[in-house]
């Protein structure tokens, strides 16, 4: 209860405060305005309506003029604080070497994705993209070239995000993630292959001049209920295979067509 009590003393303090303040206020405004209208009559008799006119004057005037000075302040501060969250949402939803979404940010995008993407009853795509003997560029080039590496990357994928309306995220270290709404095998294949070929084209930019090679997995499904991290793992397995057969090419796994042949 103490414990409760003690969470709680800023808030009581602040509100003991507004009202001390409140009540000075008020209190020096019926001395200013008694001041004001009676001295130099000490004689002076009122009637009991020019004594209501004069109460009333002051239950309006008083606090007319003190709650906007009280609850401005208030209402900053609700408004600084309603600020400060969602910068902090943001930062908790964003990697922070490269402005893409991080796991938890792009699982939450994803989930809202998926859920329009099952309301309209499309396929769903999801790319797993790794770059290949990345350790190799941070040995080449040091910690910084291979962040550099990275930012690369997730610029190209930003840019598919944009122009075909992906969901892209750095999933940790040199692997990132792209959920592709109504994509299918044929549209995931493509658009894994043109993510690819752009990372490798764009190397030139980099500190590596022989480019950056990515291998990519993708899993898409027809069911547009499929789980996202069913997706994932899926995924996964499909990257495994591309890193174990050579690496630098896309391998798609239709997850419905592996079902029915199991089946
Ligand atoms: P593979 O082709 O099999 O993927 O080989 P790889 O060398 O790319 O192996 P892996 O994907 O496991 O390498 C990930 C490396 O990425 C390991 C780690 O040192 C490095 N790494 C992780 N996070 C960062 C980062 O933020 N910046 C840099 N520069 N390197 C990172
Ligand atoms: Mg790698």
């Amino acid at each position: 209860m103490f414990a409760e009590l003690g969470a709680r003393a800023p808030f009581i303090r602040r509100v003991v405060l507004v009202t001390l303040f409140s009540v000075a206020t008020s209190l020096a405004m019926t001395l200013l305005a008694l001041r004001l209208v009676f001295h130099g009559h000490p004689g002076l008799t009122l009637s009991a309506a020019e004594v209501e006119w004069f109460s009333l004057s002051l239950s309006i005037l008083a606090p007319a003029l003190i709650c906007p000075a009280a609850c401005y302040r208030s209402a900053k501060l609700v408004a600084e604080l309603e600020k400060a969250r969602r910068d902090l949402d943001i930062l908790a939803h964003t990697d922070q070497l490269t402005g893409l979404l991080n796991r938890r940010g792009f699982d939450a995008a994803a989930i809202e994705a998926l859920e329009a993407n099952r309301l309209a009853r499309r396929p769903v795509a999801a790319l797993i993209c790794d770059i290949d003997h990345f350790k190799s560029i941070n040995d080449r080039f040091g910690h910084g070239g291979g962040d550099r590496s990275l930012i690369r990357v997730a610029q190209i994928l930003r840019a598919f995000s944009k122009s075909h309306g992906l969901i892209v995220g750095r999933q940790g270290g040199d692997e990132f993630v792209a959920l592709a709404p109504g994509a299918d095998a044929y549209e995931a294949a493509k658009i894994g292959e043109q993510i690819r070929s752009a990372c490798a084209a764009r190397g030139s930019d980099l500190d590596n001049p022989a480019g950056v090679s990515i291998s990519i997995g993708a899993a898409v499904s027809a069911r547009a209920d499929f789980p996202l991290s069913a997706l994932l793992r899926c995924a996964d397995v499909a990257l495994y295979d591309v890193k174990r057969s050579g690496r630098n090419r896309i391998q798609v796994a239709e997850i419905d067509k592996q079902w029915s042949h199991a089946a």
